[in-house]
């Protein structure tokens, strides 16, 4: 069992508090994503699980026991960085091996180790290699495999694949997601880009400032976000937010959740406005609507409108959401 557990945690630097009272269980065997803006302390939490920072207060346990007093190489969990950290003079092969080694594993023990980690994550033909020849997707399979041969119950990702472009990331994401069903161990993933989180994560935690906004699976934050940053945080473009006037109620949609027409449309909410802008990216179109003090971003399958038009902007109630002054969002059963 490897669920790692938050009681009541607190984490402060120089009398800053970044980290007032978290109380959180990440499951065993599950992809755990902390997803949330610069700052908001997704890499603190990592660095106390693995026991690089001790916490200021509260108990952290793994597989049910308080981790607080086990040193970091004890705790049974690897961590993976973004910048590697690879051994540049090293080959491949040294590179993986190198934790056996100083583990005192025999020879043919890690040798067989090395051989069969190098094929789950596709390094076999480069064992030889410098890593100074790899590409940056194969530098970040060799930290991965580096991390895997101490067979650790958790792995601890920070923001592994932002040095790659954009076309690798989504290669490596899926990946991971292969890598995550064949070892079977707990993982968690820290980023502060929402399309990995939605893309990886059985279950998202989304936070802010330290504390919570949402923990739940992708789907659900996406179609009952519990606030207004969730709405907002999840999602591209974010959700469009429109203003009441009454008690500071605010009402949502996605851009994906409306339609345009020319003709006003017999749907529980309708305004005229102006197309502003127009994206048009492939497979869709993103408008931007201007209507008296809103400006709507509208996602169409249809390229069929221009800058300048007057349209008309549909939302059925069904996709309509509510937000009371506490900035919750308001169920409507
Ligand atoms: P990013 O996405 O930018 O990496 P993050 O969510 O991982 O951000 P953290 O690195 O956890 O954020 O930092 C949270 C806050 O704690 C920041 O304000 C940071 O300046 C502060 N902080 C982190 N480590 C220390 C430290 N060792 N000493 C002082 N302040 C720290």
């Amino acid at each position: 069992m490897a669920s790692i557990e938050f009681v009541q945690v607190t984490q402060s630097f120089d009398k800053n508090v970044i980290i007032p009272n978290l109380n959180l269980t990440i499951e065993d065997g599950k992809f755990t994503v902390l997803v949330g803006p610069s700052g908001c302390g997704k890499t603190t939490l990592l660095r106390m699980i693995a026991g690089l920072d001790k916490q200021t207060s509260g108990e952290i346990r793994i597989g049910g026991t308080d981790v607080t007093r086990v040193a970091p190489g004890q705790r049974g969990v690897a961590m993976v960085f973004q910048n590697y950290a690879i051994y540049p003079t090293m080959s491949v092969r040294e590179n993986i091996e190198f934790g056996l080694k100083n583990n005192k594993v025999a020879k043919e023990e890690r040798t067989r180790l090395v051989e069969s980690i190098s094929e789950t994550v596709g390094l076999r033909p480069f064992l030889d290699r410098k890593p100074s020849t790899l590409s940056g997707g194969q530098r970040q399979r060799v930290a991965l495999a580096r991390a895997m041969v101490k067979k650790p119950a958790v792995f601890l990702m920070d923001e592994p694949l932002s040095n790659l472009d954009a076309k690798l990331r989504v290669q490596m994401r899926i990946e991971l997601i292969e890598l995550h069903r064949k070892l079977g161990s707990t993982f968690v993933y820290v980023t502060h880009d929402q399309v990995e989180a939605m893309s990886m994560a059985d279950k998202i935690v989304l936070m802010n400032h330290g504390q919570i906004q949402q923990e739940a699976a992708p789907e659900v934050i996406y179609r009952q976000p519990s606030n207004l940053f969730a709405a907002q945080f999840i999602g591209v473009p974010p959700m469009n937010i429109g203003d009441l006037g009454a008690d500071g109620v605010r009402f949502g949609f996605r851009p994906e959740g409306a339609e345009l027409s020319t003709d006003a449309a017999d749907a529980h909410y309708s305004v005229r406005g102006t197309i502003a802008t127009r994206e048009m990216l492939g497979s869709e179109t993103i408008y931007q609507v201007r209507s008296g003090p809103h400006a709507f971003m509208i996602k169409c399958t249809e390229d069929r409108f221009s800058v300048d038009q007057d349209v008309y902007v549909s939302v059925s109630d069904s996709n309509l959401y509510f937000f009371g002054a506490d900035e919750g969002r308001i169920d409507r059963g």
